[in-house]
């Protein structure tokens, strides 16, 4: 069943990627403690000394607060740009200084078998990045905190068979919601979050250029709503002309418990069920987070 990419988290209560091939076992981020990343693992059949490195997207604390205990209970790797690193030092408290990688944006590394390529995203962070995670059964991509889907973020996931893409806010619910005004501004700003319509045409553009998952990502709580984030991302997609005659699904990352597990092995894309089987995928497309939250309450 390998490779497969699973999300342990998403949204701004935390964020945790993992992907696991043949030979590597890689999270994207740690935004979730030391017992809850263990245990997230563990309700997948993984554990963290399965994770053979961590790569860090930026400094925001849903993205890194338990970086440093993950670090020291399980000797993992940690890869980052400088900037991020100068920013995340004094949070990762004491890590062994053989553990940090310090990567560029636009310059691969390997990671065992995996080529990975970090590449620049729009956001209010240092130095902050996606990754493209090269595998031999297809490339999976992980673009979440985009103000707005740049042509480096396009390239960085162009021909990604499984894209983990943010679809952070809808923007009546952000316009009428709590927030203050300045920090409505800030996420709908350029390098901020991105809107269901703009994650609508990156998904659309995505499949055109040869996604077949897309897993929407990072909702926001309160300005956003699973099944509403599922529906217009669904609307754009046959009015941007993809998904004629192509096959393709479009998946929605719950936030307190993992996700299914995305393959894109024998060029069959679909979710996993935990004993291997593939699962039809646009039934499962959107599961109500409360049936969710219910069927992984041990997680
Ligand atoms: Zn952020
Ligand atoms: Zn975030």
């Amino acid at each position: 069943m390998y490779p497969f990419s699973v999300s342990l988290r998403s949204g701004s209560s935390g964020n945790s990627t993992f992907i696991r091939t043949e030979s590597a076992g890689i999270a994207i981020d740690c935004g979730l403690n030391g017992r809850q990343f263990a245990l997230a693992l563990q309700s997948i059949g993984q554990s963290p000394r399965a994770v053979d490195a961590l790569l860090l997207t930026h400094e925001h604390t849903d993205h890194c607060s338990g970086l440093g205990v993950v670090m020291r209970r399980h000797h993992i790797p940690l890869y980052l740009t400088e900037k991020t690193y100068q920013a995340v030092k004094d949070d990762l408290g004491k890590v062994k200084e053989s553990l940090i990688h310090l990567i560029e944006p636009g310059r691969a590394f390997m990671i065992r078998d995996v080529r990975v390529l970090p590449f620049s995203t729009p956001h209010d962070a240092v130095d902050s990045v996606g990754f493209r995670l090269e595998t031999a059964d297809g490339d999976i991509g992980v673009a979440t905190d985009l103000g707005h889907f740049s042509e480096t973020v396009r390239q960085g996931l162009a021909g990604c068979k499984i894209v983990h893409l943010e679809s952070n806010y809808e923007p009546d619910m952000l316009e009428t919601g709590p927030y203050p005004a300045f920090l409505k501004r800030r996420i709908a700003g350029s390098r901020g979050h991105l809107s269901n319509q703009e994650a609508g045409l990156a998904a659309s553009w995505l499949i055109r250029h040869g996604t077949r998952l897309v897993v929407l990502s990072h909702l926001s709580e309160e300005n956003n709503h699973p099944r509403r984030a599922l529906e217009v991302v669904r609307s754009y997609l046959p009015e941007a002309g993809a998904g004629t005659g192509v096959d393709f699904q479009i998946h929605v990352s719950p936030r307190h418990v993992c996700s299914g597990l995305f393959s894109c092995k024998d060029h069959l894309v679909g979710q996993i069920a935990p004993n291997g089987t593939n699962l039809p995928g646009d039934q499962l497309s959107w599961l109500e987070p409360d049936q969710d939250e219910d069927r992984r309450e041990t997680v």
